[in-house]
């Protein structure tokens, strides 16, 4: 797919999310997600990928508003969603949904599967009885959930299963984007390939864009057209899923990259291995934030916060340095 040359379904601008914590006796500034610029294409399925606490739930969280940004804008269908009132989001909360982790805490334990998919058409009633409880029959054989776990109870299901209920929950309002939150990281292996076939499935027969997070590259190069890679709350790299793979150019996607044993016939890059922790989202180094733990920082990334880059078609890294570290590499 050429996502390059595609509609905008929905865009992060300058967006940020802080939070107030407690520390001590005082409160610091915790910057979740400090300035996201992020824009996703209708149809594509868009890979954030970093360490945990980077602010990718964060970020995808904000991005629907299920919480409240503290800044920046969110463009959606024309509308700056940011702008409106608890009430008016409520129109576009059938547009956007968003699928957990943990689909035990998704669900009601006191409702059957079926009434937990059929919920969100209850909610919003357009349909008659009839019509509602057919489609939400029709949702749960697209999932491929057994009929004879249509009227029981979530804890008698496995978690692969209630996940499809999840997916069935969220898909049944016909969607435009779907936030799906690390949905396969709670499963078994072998079952989180079989909800990721299907959520590849749902792409191919849905109008539906996905912000698909997860600290797991393979998972997401199976799902993704596009990758985005983030690190203290801000997009390092963004690139197609070929582009990013291929041709990693930020150290610190070259370092997630060499952290994953994927063969890899290109693979005459050095391995970069990283030193030293990642530093508190409430004191975020000054200029690069990741000038602390980068081998290749000279002085001035210490100094001047990079701008993303074009580098390819569809390719943007938010280092100065790319040039030197590319010739180190290949020269
Ligand atoms: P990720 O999903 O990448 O693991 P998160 O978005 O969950 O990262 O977290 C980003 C940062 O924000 C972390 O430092 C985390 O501790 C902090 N954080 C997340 N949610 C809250 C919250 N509700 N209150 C305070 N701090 C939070
Ligand atoms: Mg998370």
């Amino acid at each position: 797919m050429n996502v390059s040359k595609g509609e905008v379904l929905i865009e992060a601008k300058d967006l940020k999310k802080y939070y107030r914590v407690k520390k001590g006796l005082g409160k610091v500034v915790v910057k979740a997600v400090d300035g996201v610029n992020l824009s996703i294409y209708k149809g594509e399925a868009l890979g954030l990928v970093g360490e945990s606490g980077c602010g990718k739930s964060t970020f995808g969280r904000a991005l629907i508003r299920l919480d409240d940004p503290t800044d920046g804008s969110i463009l959606y269908d024309g509308q700056n969603l940011m702008t409106l009132s608890h009430k008016e989001m409520k129109k576009y909360r059938q547009d956007l949904q968003i699928i957990f982790q943990d689909p035990s805490a998704s669900l009601n334990p006191r409702k059957t599967i079926f009434d937990s998919v059929r919920l969100p058409l209850r909610v919003h009633a357009e349909l008659s009885e009839a019509e509602q409880l057919k489609r939400t029959a029709e949702m749960l054989r697209y999932v491929e959930l057994q009929e004879d776990n249509w009227y029981r109870y979530p804890h008698e299901l496995s978690g692969g299963q209630k996940q499809r209920a999840v997916i069935a929950r969220a898909l049944i309002v016909h969607p435009k984007f779907i936030v799906g939150d690390e949905p396969v990281s709670a499963l078994d292996v072998s079952i989180q390939s079989q909800i990721l076939n299907l959520l590849k499935r749902i792409l191919r027969d849905e109008q539906l864009s996905l912000l698909f997070i997860s600290h797991n590259l393979s998972v997401v190069r199976f799902l993704c057209d596009r990758i985005a890679v983030m690190y203290l709350g801000r997009i390092l790299e963004i690139g197609s899923k070929e582009e990013i793979f291929g041709d990693p150019a930020h150290p610190y996607t070259r370092a997630l990259m060499s952290a994953i044993p994927i063969p890899d016939v290109h693979a005459r890059k050095k391995r970069v291995v990283l030193s030293g922790d990642v530093p508190s989202p409430s004191a975020p180094p000054s200029g690069c934030p990741f000038h602390t733990r980068c081998p290749y920082a000279v002085e001035q990334c210490s100094v001047k916060e990079p701008e993303l880059h074009c580098i390819g078609e569809t390719h943007f890294a938010a280092c100065d340095r790319l040039t030197s570290i590319r010739e180190e590499n290949h020269g």
